[in-house]
């Protein structure tokens, strides 16, 4: 059957792309194509970004409590189109409804804190920095920022970027996930709705050779990223090279440690959430467990009878709890690595190859699979696997288990379950992780704090929305103020002014 091409937003206005490329949108659940998504080329960067340029000046110039209120009355539009969105972004990634529904309020949460963002562009102000003069700091907008996203959050990862950046008074070029591109259109014809001038915010769907015109458009001043760490690395590399601020989150493979003293039934729920919702594509979801002495004994029939519950099938059917992965090369790519993890001896405690979901034998179905006595030198530890496999590595003592978590090359998420006080205050304090969990599976912190994490997990120096969203989309500047009385004049110097 002949499916629906979608478009470009350049402008203010739907657009197809200049050269006709096109990318298949598959429903994960049922294996079918969708819709068809136009690939954007470099003419339609250049088309996007000179929008965006060329809306810039009137953006800057309209008040930030004017901007705040078009993004206020965006919020309340996005509300009433929570389902829609969220339906959206069950067909193209295949999340359950309520887990798309949870993500979509999260992204909305960023809207709320950007409207409240006139209070932080206030800069910094000191009298008497030198006798008879003050010095005062302004918070100013970059010009065009862009954004690249991955596909496993349609609405909330454009959220975390645009909203802020729009705020701070720039001009904003996304370009989404190719195999999620409907929520970012749908929010770009929304947010015109709401009253945004046109070409402040364009869309452009596109792969490789979209990214790859941002990153050297001479006109792009700032680039946020979220995906992969590769590609993290490539786009931070090359943007710096071009002059542009970037920030490149990147993969994860986030270890929950459990000690012996902890609540065990309360772990396992949190843990069979978080390793699992989603198919396991979250970038904070759980996918390593690290128990340690006595607590893997406990811990492993809870996880085992668990997850082998676990109702997997299509994200808008009622009572399913697990959907399917994005697409047909994931599930082969995820199916290689269990096969790898039982080859180099790890203990498979449940499979999930070869699961057959009745009526979608053509979805790319992956049953919850758990690993038991896993070690860092297999595969399964060291890649992100990116999907419902939870894997148990074993270790005596508190002090192995934080140089287990240290010596990862990842360092995006991470948790503790324990009763005691003692131990968690050490791991807040001795983990080198950017998101830390105290009995929390999931830390992402709300919209008001910033969300990111260390090492290969991030490639730049902020993190995303709140303070370090508003520092990464503002330049300050500082200015240093003087008024002599008539009759006063400075005795001419060339040495460097002091003024203290
Ligand atoms: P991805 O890196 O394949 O793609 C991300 C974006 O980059 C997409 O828009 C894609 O079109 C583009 N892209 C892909 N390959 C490219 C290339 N070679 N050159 C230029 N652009 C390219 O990631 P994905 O598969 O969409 O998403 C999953 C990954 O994202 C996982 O690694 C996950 O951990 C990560 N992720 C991280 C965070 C975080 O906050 N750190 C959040 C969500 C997802």
């Amino acid at each position: 059957m002949p499916v629906d091409m979608l478009h470009l937003w350049i402008n203010g206005q739907r657009a197809q792309a200049h050269d006709g490329r096109s990318g298949d949108v598959f429903n994960p659940a049922t294996g079918e194509v969708v819709h068809q998504v136009p690939l954007a080329a470099q003419a339609d960067v250049d088309a996007a970004v000179a929008a965006a340029r060329a809306a810039f000046p009137g953006w800057r110039e309209t008040t930030p409590l004017r901007r705040a209120r078009i993004l206020t009355r965006f919020r309340e539009l996005m509300e009433q189109h929570r389902d829609e969105l969220a339906q959206l972004a069950c067909e193209e990634h295949g999340k359950t409804f309520a887990d798309a529904a949870g993500s979509v309020q999260r992204g909305i949460e960023v809207i709320e804190f950007a409207s409240g963002v006139p209070h932080l562009l206030k800069g910094e102000r000191a009298e008497d920095v030198g006798r008879g003069v003050d010095c005062h700091s302004i918070l100013q907008p970059v010009g065009v920022c862009a954004g690249i996203t991955p596909f496993n959050f349609p609405v909330m990862v454009p959220l975390w970027m645009f909203p802020v950046a729009i705020a701070c008074g720039n001009t904003f070029v996304l370009k989404p996930s190719e195999k999620v591109p409907s929520c970012s259109l749908l929010m770009a014809e929304l947010f015109t709705q709401a009253g945004l001038p046109d070409g402040v915010f364009n869309v452009v769907p596109g792969d490789r050779e979209a990214v790859d015109a941002l990153l050297a458009h001479p006109d792009v001043g700032a680039i946020s990223f979220v995906g992969s760490t590769p590609v993290a690395r490539h786009i931070y590399e090359t943007g710096a090279r071009h002059g542009k601020r970037v920030q490149a989150l990147g993969g994860a493979k986030n270890h929950a440690v459990v000690m012996p003293d902890a609540d065990m039934g309360f772990a396992a729920d949190a843990l069979i959430g978080a390793a699992y919702g989603s198919a396991g594509e979250r970038c904070m979801a759980v996918s390593t467990v690290v128990a340690v002495g006595e607590a893997g004994d406990a811990l492993l029939p809870l996880l085992r009878e668990k997850a082998a519950k676990l109702v997997v099938g299509r994200g808008d059917h009622a009572g399913v709890e697990m959907g399917p992965v994005i697409s047909a090369a994931h599930r082969d790519r995820i199916h290689g690595l269990i096969d790898s993890g039982v080859a180099q001896g790890a203990e498979l405690v449940l499979d999930g190859r070869g699961l057959a979901v009745p009526g979608l034998e053509n979805g790319f179905f992956v049953g919850p699979t758990l690993f038991d006595r896993v070690t860092p030198a297999m595969d399964i530890y060291r890649e992100e696997i990116f999907g419902p496999v939870l894997i148990v590595l074993r270790v005596p003592s508190y002090e192995d288990a934080v140089s287990l978590v240290n010596a990862n090359p990842y360092g995006n998420g991470t948790a503790i379950f324990t009763r005691s006080g003692h131990w968690a205050r050490r791991f807040q304090h001795e983990i080198e992780v950017g998101m830390v969990g105290i009995n929390v599976p999931i830390p992402v912190p709300m919209a008001f704090f910033s969300f990111g994490g260390w090492k290969a997990s991030l490639f730049g120096d902020l993190h995303m929305h709140g303070m370090e969203g508003v520092s990464f989309y503002t330049r300050s500047k500082v200015v240093t103020t003087r008024w002599p009385a008539p009759a006063e004049r400075m005795a001419g110097s060339l040495a460097m002014p002091t003024l203290g």
